[in-house]
């Protein structure tokens, strides 16, 4: 018989979400009256805009005729589609050949995996997205797991005290550093002069820097950069992905976008650039021409605006839920909630309790869901984490719910 990739045995039991969906059904089963409103899984919800919308049906519906019809496109991504995100996102920063369109950000990650293989030490933020921990592990570069993590991973806590931005120091040289900024779970979003000192760090140690970028669009602060090449030296040390699927709610219809520098160089010399293009060639054959003419639906001026409007939507929901755990009740508790309405997500800390006790208790005595903080590292225990991804009066009502929480 074939041998098991030893690299998923080495994965740590239970993906989070899967056990925040058995917890949820179990509970349900339990107590079918009880109307659950999820503030958990970071999907969004709200219906496309009928511009993007309508630039996809007008698109497909033009496929089923001959003057209309195309098969594969270029794998790269469509070149107006690439040229477009270099003028929206990278004004002169980065260039359409360095863009490449991609079925979404976590995608990209994965991929991004095999172009550095098993042989790359790893650095994440703690908490982090998960994909970037499993990813590893899967490609076997994450080393045996100790029970305290990855040996192969250096663990970057982002906690209260260091303001949610890690020590770099205990970075080792030529580490792949992953990094994201707004941050999913914590909200954190880097500031100039941190980003600056993350790409000073990369430059003197030989690191490259993959930069989540999902969030970029929920950024309202003028001075916060949205993306990394605006700091100085960037180019030769980062890679970004970024994605459709929170500013547009492209979740489902799945689009995104990474960025490799012409600058950008492996230790030999060669061009990451090069390697990433024969990934994407050789291990992606393009995404949906479907979504891409979505995505340039959604960069025109129109599509612009309806993307601010949905975000913003998202980030007034951040703020009641910030209220609310602000509030006396969460007070008394010593509750201490994060949200920098610069990102989607509300980063709460429950002193004394466990994250996972924390989950229970507000899914038993609120009907809500959260997720465990400590389900995206160690440095997470303690923190829930609240989603602002929902319709409005689902919000209200959990927010009216969490307003009576107590333990
Ligand atoms: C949601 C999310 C993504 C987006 O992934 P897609 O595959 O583009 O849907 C990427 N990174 C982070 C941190 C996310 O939360």
């Amino acid at each position: 018989m074939i041998k098991r990739n030893s690299g998923f045995a080495n994965l740590t039991a239970g993906y989070l979400f899967p056990e925040i969906a058995r917890r949820r059904r179990e509970y349900s089963a339990s107590h079918p009256e009880a109307k659950i409103i999820s503030l958990g899984i970071g999907n969004t919800t709200e219906p496309l805009s009928k511009h993007i919308a309508g630039a996809m049906s007008d698109y497909c519906l033009a496929l089923a005729t001959p003057e209309g019809y195309s098969g594969y496109g270029d794998e790269q991504g469509n070149s107006a589609l690439r040229e477009r995100i270099a003028e929206v996102f990278y004004k002169g920063m980065a260039d359409a050949g360095e863009v490449f369109i991609s079925d979404g950000a976590k995608c990209d990650i994965a991929r991004i995996q095999t172009l550095f293989g098993s042989d790359v030490k790893i650095a994440v933020q703690d908490p982090a997205y998960p994909v970037y921990v499993d990813g590893s592990v899967v490609v076997k570069a994450a080393g045996k797991n100790t029970g305290a993590g990855y040996k192969g991973i250096t663990y970057l806590p982002c906690t209260e005290e260091n303001s949610f931005f890690p020590e770099l120091s205990k970075i080792k040289k030529n580490t792949l550093i992953y990094f994201c900024s707004p941050n999913n779970p914590t909200g954190a979003t880097a500031t100039r002069e941190q980003l600056k000192k993350l790409v000073d760090f990369a430059n003197a140690n030989g690191c490259i820097i993959i930069y989540d970028a999902a969030y970029c669009e929920f950024i309202r602060d003028k001075n916060l950069p949205k993306t990394i090449y605006e700091i100085e030296g960037a180019r030769k040390c980062a890679i970004e992905v970024n994605s459709f699927s929170k500013p547009a709610g492209f979740t489902g219809v799945r689009l995104g976008w990474s960025i490799v520098p012409n600058e950008l160089k492996f230790a030999d010399g060669s061009s990451v650039n090069k390697d990433w293009n024969r990934v994407m060639t050789t291990l992606f054959n393009g995404a949906s021409n479907i979504a891409q003419a979505g995505g340039l639906a959604a960069l025109d001026e129109q599509g612009l605006k309806d993307m601010k409007a949905q975000v913003d939507y998202y980030l007034e929901n951040g703020k009641l839920i910030k209220q609310t755990l602000d509030g006396e009740n969460f007070k008394a508790l010593g509750v201490k909630a994060y949200f920098t309405g610069n990102g989607p997500y509300v980063w709460a800390k429950f002193p004394g309790k466990t994250s996972w006790e924390v989950f229970d208790e507000i899914l038993d005595k609120c009907h809500v869901v959260t997720t465990p903080g400590s389900g995206f590292g160690p440095a997470g225990e303690s923190f829930v984490r609240f989603s602002s991804f929902g319709h409005r009066s689902d919000i209200e009502e959990a927010c009216a719910r969490l307003s009576k929480f107590t333990f």
